[in-house]
């Protein structure tokens, strides 16, 4: 079993955590991540002596596949669990929305719908069996439980501002899960705590490129993959630097990547790996010599704003953990079409904060020490109501080729607790392969491109933020 080849395609934390099983088990896995760096949309850049992720993240309490993972790889003492805040943008006002007390003084709401938005909640998490809610629409479920004026007030403009489009047919079980996840992970006084790890989740990515390297294997970055195909009974990774043989593939990429890349799928799966559309998400990262605003995690409802989630994440992490500045994210989820797709960055700054001071008017542009806009085009797979017959499963038709993505995730929504438990269980997946008797004889070696040279080493230096003014 230790000479069989097993490439990895994609450095996130499902492609590390694949990688990390298996290097445990005996294997030197190799790791190809077209990005400068490893991490994925978990990935990091420096701010001051430490690094911060370039979309806000944070764990919940019972994350418990990331939670098991970060102390298996010895960094529990740098875990950290905050109470945050949450309050939604209504009418030009801000409303706290953390506690049920807080629901109970919700002003926009009539004080029976706020009766309804409360049971609401203790009514979906009563649910069980998610499976009671496939085929229904959030719109429908959330509507029965809690009435149209709920939803059009506090739910719509959430929804179609993340999916867009797709706002109306987003499932009931997507939701069911955030409220799952949401609601479980409270303190005694029912405020919701989150975790993190005291220098960001670049410490993790660093321990597990580190353990897997440590090992024998291989973290490779800015060595994007063009193709994987059949040659002679083996299976090739086709990169800038030239093409390798594998004996097992794990494809970590977003479903629709992976279809583009592996030519030989058959039609059946690669229709599936079509079936789940993806969201785009653009970030714009704002680091302040100030406070913003009190609030953690504000919701913006109304539409009239170009971002509908304000993240400080210096009111989760103290700022002294960042020289004290203050990071604060503004999120927007927008297909390709969007203007904050192709909005150019300077522009985007300039638009987006002039609307960070409609928002707040006591911000002054002078408050801003960097600002740096970030663009993905694969951020969130949408979860359509009767979707899971449509999940292409992770063992492709292929022998040999696995496909492990955000878009597989199921019932939870994406997030890295679950690419980690995913990676890990796809890769005990490839290890019992290998131990079927008719594994593929050991395959030819090719070298390719820049390998991570230090085990536990920083990632990537990725260059400074961008100032205000375009690069
Ligand atoms: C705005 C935002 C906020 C989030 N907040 C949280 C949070 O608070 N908590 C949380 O746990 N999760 C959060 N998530 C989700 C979390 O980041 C993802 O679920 C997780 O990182 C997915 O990991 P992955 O490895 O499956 O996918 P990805 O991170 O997408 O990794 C796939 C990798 O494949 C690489 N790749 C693509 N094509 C190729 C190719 N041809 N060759 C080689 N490599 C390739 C990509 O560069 C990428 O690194 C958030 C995500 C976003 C966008």
């Amino acid at each position: 079993m230790p000479d069989s080849r097993v490439a990895i395609i994609g450095g996130g934390y499902s492609g590390l955590a694949a990688a990390y099983e298996l290097a445990k088990n005996g294997l030197t896995p190799i790791v190809f991540e077209a990005g400068r760096a490893p991490g994925g949309l978990a990935g990091s850049v420096r701010l001051g002596n430490t690094h911060i992720e370039r979309y806000y993240h944070h764990w919940f309490t019972h994350d418990d596949h990331v939670l098991d993972l970060v102390k298996e790889l010895g960094l529990q003492r740098h875990l950290v669990v905050h109470e945050t805040n949450t309050s939604n943008y209504h009418d030009n006002q801000v409303y706290r929305l953390s506690s049920p007390l807080d629901v109970l003084r919700f002003g926009p709401l009539r004080l029976s719908d706020r009766m309804r938005l409360g049971r609401m909640a203790l009514k979906g998490r009563s649910v069980r069996d998610y499976r009671r809610l496939e085929g229904k629409t959030a719109r429908k479920w959330i509507t029965e439980m809690a009435g149209p004026t709920v939803y059009d007030v506090v739910w719509r403009p959430l929804f179609e501002g993340k999916f867009g489009p797709y706002a109306d047919e987003v499932s009931a079980v997507w939701f069911w899960s955030k409220l799952q996840t949401r609601g479980r992970s409270r303190s005694k006084r029912q405020r919701e705590q989150l975790a993190y790890l005291d220098g960001g989740f670049q410490r993790l990515t660093d321990a597990l490129v580190g353990a897997v390297i440590s090992r024998g294997g291989q973290v490779r970055v800015s060595c994007p993959v063009s193709e994987i195909r059949r040659r002679h009974g083996q299976w090739e990774v086709v990169s800038e630097g030239g093409c390798e043989s594998f004996d097992q593939i794990l494809v970590t990429t977003p479903t629709p990547i992976a279809a583009e890349i592996i030519p030989d799928l058959p039609e059946a799966y690669r229709h599936r790996t079509r079936a789940i559309p993806y969201l785009g998400v653009t970030e714009l990262m704002l680091v302040l010599n100030r406070r913003l605003s009190p609030t953690y995690w504000l919701n913006v409802n109304d539409p009239g704003y170009p971002f509908i989630g304000v993240i400080e994440h210096t009111n989760f992490q103290p700022p002294e953990a960042y020289g004290g500045r203050h990071v604060v994210y503004l999120t927007k989820y927008r297909d390709a079409g969007h203007e904050a797709a192709t909005m150019d960055q300077a522009s985007l700054i300039k638009t987006w904060l002039s609307q960070v001071q409609r928002m707040f008017p006591t911000f002054e542009e002078s408050w801003v020490r960097h600002a740096q806009v970030w663009k993905d085009a694969y951020a969130q797979p949408v979860v359509r109501a009767g979707c899971e017959s449509q999940i292409p499963p992770a063992e492709t038709p292929l022998p040999g080729i696995w496909m492990c993505s955000m878009a597989q995730v199921y019932p939870e929504d994406r997030g890295t607790n679950y690419a980690i438990q995913q990676g890990r269980r796809t890769a005990r997946g490839v290890l019992e392969a290998i131990e079927r008797p008719e594994r593929r004889p050991q395959a030819v070696r090719i070298a390719c491109t820049t390998p991570i040279e230090q085990a536990a080493g920083p990632a990537e230096p990725i260059p400074a933020f961008r100032g205000l003014s375009p690069a």
